[in-house]
């Protein structure tokens, strides 16, 4: 590629350069819940820096934004270590990414697949929210935390004993022990209603859904959480104590669900790879027909002994990826273009 035929002293001063901005935005983004550019904008850059730090292994610097995951927890809460760390996702940005990455996991369980077996992947709508981990000890939510840089977050459990979506008590059948995770969100609609209110109040507005759910979450007052109307829904687990847990993503979410949690919506599996490219086509265009904001859609190889064999490579799954959606203002504009031709 281009990057790899830069020379190397070229290389390290478009890595400082882009070190800082990407860190800059980050923290922004993660710590103040604030996007000083779009989201699409902050996308290049971090894959530019990604890019150099790959053509140049050697320019990588341990605290590098790349090998980091969201930001750092804020002082005004508790810090909660995570038993397991909570990742970040690989990206696709089209439909030929998506299927470089399915050639990938079909590599990487080259040995584990029987003769002619395709694995099962399971799609799931990416919500724009933040991440929480909660942990149910005898089906009794114990704690919430945020994801934080990924290894330490932020304890905002009595705000999240506020939030009606979440269960403080789990159906029967619960095991010993279980960290639920998921994403916090705020509807579009209740999103507009907040910032309504505001106006009236005098207040400062918020920019969007995503900001809403984390100034809402990260509130001193768990009173202002319990007024704004947040919702739920659960993309996985962490650690378990006890039975029951079954073998596949797909069934994971089913039995969430059955135990009172919400789980997302819209969730299909696929062993077919062209169908599964349709679905994260076809939720790019429809994403506006849904009372919450998406930005992707999330494809997963579903059965968890598959997950394993996989594994991680530096803060991401190799098992997961997500199949992020085209900026919105470019996709308006190319509407436009095409209703007025
Ligand atoms: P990510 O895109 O790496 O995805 C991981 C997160 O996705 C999880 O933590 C979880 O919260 C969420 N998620 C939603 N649905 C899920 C599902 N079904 N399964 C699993 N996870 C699901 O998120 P990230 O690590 O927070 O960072 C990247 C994102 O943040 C990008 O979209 C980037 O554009 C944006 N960002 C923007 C700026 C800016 O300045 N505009 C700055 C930093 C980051």
């Amino acid at each position: 590629t281009a990057l790899d035929a830069l020379d190397r002293d070229a290389a390290a001063a478009l890595a400082d350069e882009l070190r800082p901005v990407v860190r800059g935005l980050s923290r922004a983004y993660y710590t103040d819940g604030e996007s000083l550019v779009g989201d699409t904008q902050y996308d290049r850059l971090y894959h530019a820096l990604r890019a150099v730090e790959a053509a140049h292994p050697d320019l990588v610097t341990p605290d590098s934004p790349t090998h980091r995951v969201g930001g750092a927890p804020l002082d005004a809460f508790r810090k909660v270590e995570h038993p397991v760390p909570l990742l970040s996702l690989g990206n696709a940005f089209d439909v030929d990414d998506l299927r470089a990455w399915v050639d990938r996991v079909l590599k990487g369980l080259e040995g584990v697949l029987a003769e002619g077996e395709r694995p099962t992947f399971v799609a799931e709508l990416k919500i724009d929210g933040l991440a929480l981990a909660l942990t149910y000890r005898d089906g009794v939510l114990e704690r919430a935390a945020t994801r934080g840089n990924g290894r330490v977050g932020e304890d905002v459990t009595p705000n999240v004993r506020t939030v009606r979506a979440i269960p403080l008590r789990l159906a029967a059948g619960a095991p010993a022990s279980v960290e639920v995770r998921g994403e916090a969100y705020m509807a579009r609609s209740t999103f507009e209603a907040l910032n309504e209110r505001l106006v009236v109040a005098g207040e400062k507005t918020l920019a969007n859904p995503r900001n809403g759910a984390v100034g809402s979450l990260r509130q001193l007052d768990p009173t202002v959480t319990a007024s704004r109307g947040l919702a739920f829904y659960s993309y996985g687990i962490g650690p378990v104590e006890g039975d029951g847990v079954p073998e596949r993503q797909s069934a994971v979410l089913d039995w969430l669900q059955s135990l009172g949690i919400p789980t997302g919506p819209e969730r299909k599996t696929f062993d077919d790879v062209n169908a599964l490219a349709a679905f994260c086509e076809e939720w790019a265009h429809h994403r506006d027909t849904l009372d919450y904001e998406i930005d992707g859609v999330v494809v997963k190889v579903d059965r968890l002994d598959y997950q394993e064999v996989l594994g991680f490579r530096a803060t991401e799954p190799r098992w997961a990826i997500a199949f992020k959606f085209p900026a919105r203002e470019a996709t308006t504009r190319l509407l436009d273009i095409e209703h007025n031709v």
